[in-house]
């Protein structure tokens, strides 16, 4: 069998790491507000907006008076924005009566396009959507992603449907591969592949990656 780059990151992050359970929310729904609100903005944001909710169920936003909604989430920042993506988003869902089974009944070919004609909705929020709020084997594709591919390096372009594509092709169709594998990307970049300094002396990946020897 080929030797299979993609493949063998995973193993070694994931000896290192193991299983990760991403993404940090109590419900299907809040991950789908957490991937709009996490747009342009640090994860540390996010954590405060969230916690402005008093209710964070689709019915509250759909129900909410946009001004009110977009003070709950200012922390996030662009909140106008933003409060308008979340209401064109709980809307989609309302397609679907607020039902994760329904959703999850729909095909990733189908809904996909359908997410990504939402308003603020883009290939990594929507692909981050599907994969960690409804369990779709739909690869995420982020900032982290290329700068691994980049430094490793992977030799392909940074594309987000090029990197999504040989990931997947290189990889099982598999939910539960892609969301700890990416979860896994995080952390690492957070912990040691760092933008402008890497770590790479206690990087797990050090002994195969090629920046360190740059
Ligand atoms: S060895 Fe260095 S450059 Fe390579 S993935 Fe790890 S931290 Fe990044």
């Amino acid at each position: 069998m080929a030797y299979n780059t993609a493949l063998n990151i995973y193993e070694t992050l994931h000896t290192y790491y193991g299983n990760l359970d991403w993404w940090p929310a109590k419900t299907p729904y809040e991950v789908m507000v957490g991937a709009v609100l996490t747009q342009n903005t640090a994860w540390s944001n996010v954590e405060k907006a969230i916690i402005n909710f008093t209710d964070l169920s689709p019915q509250f936003v759909q129900d909410c008076d946009i001004a009110k909604l977009a003070e709950i989430i200012r922390p996030a920042g662009f909140f106008n924005q933003k409060a308008g993506y979340l209401k064109a988003v709980t809307a989609w869902f309302e397609n679907y009566n607020f039902d994760v089974p329904t959703v999850q009944r729909e095909s990733l070919e189908k809904l996909r396009p359908e997410l990504l004609s939402v308003k603020g909705i883009g290939k990594e929020t929507a692909d981050s959507i599907l994969l960690y709020a409804f369990g779709f084997p739909t690869f995420v594709v982020d900032a982290y992603t290329v700068r691994l591919c980049e430094r490793y390096p992977l030799e392909i372009s940074k594309s987000y449907d090029t990197v999504k594509a040989h990931f997947e092709d290189k990889l099982p169709r598999d939910a539960d591969l892609y969301n700890n594998y990416h979860a896994m990307i995080v952390i690492n970049a957070k912990e040691h592949c760092k933008k402008s300094k890497p770590l790479c002396g206690e990087c797990p990946l050090a002994d195969a990656c090629k920046k360190q020897n740059i």
